[in-house]
């Protein structure tokens, strides 16, 4: 089976490009690398049963250069939008980590890649089932 994004993880990251065309993509990624698949789990590395991925990574440098550096606002407007939208399984940006545990709030982020360079985006498995809009303020929110 061939592996693919799942429809959240499309969905977002097409918000991404709508909203930053020239967006630098250089740390983009979805798929799990041999970094990925070495440290075992990850929500890059395709489910055994339908070989969906659930994660992405967004480039720091949504402007194409790096000001105005616009990702830590972008993945704050995640964290809150993830106490609603069930989709979001957690999120790791700059040393900080915010999931349900911690109840959307950032802790910090004490695995090997501090995430400076990406913001990383993990889904549930709801994040198959529903491909709607990012209700995302610096991503075309329109509500
Ligand atoms: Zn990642």
């Amino acid at each position: 089976m061939k592996p693919r994004l799942c429809k959240a993880g499309i969905q977002l990251r097409e918000q991404f490009d709508d909203s930053f065309p020239d967006r630098d993509r250089t740390s983009d990624g979805w798929i799990a690398d041999a970094r990925h698949l070495a440290q075992g789990t990850s929500d890059h590395i395709p489910t055994p049963d339908k070989a969906i991925v659930f994660a992405i990574d967004v480039d720091r440098d949504v402007s194409g250069k790096t000001k105005p550096d616009l990702m830590p606002d972008i993945a704050d407007q995640l964290r809150i939008l993830a106490k609603t939208d069930k989709r979001i399984k957690y999120i790791i940006f700059a040393g900080k980590i915010a999931s349900a545990k911690s109840l959307w709030r950032w802790r910090t982020y004490t695995g090997i890649n501090k995430h400076d360079h990406h913001c990383h985006i993990s889904f549930t498995s709801k994040g198959d089932q529903d491909s709607s809009f990012f209700q995302i303020p610096l991503l075309g929110a329109t509500k």
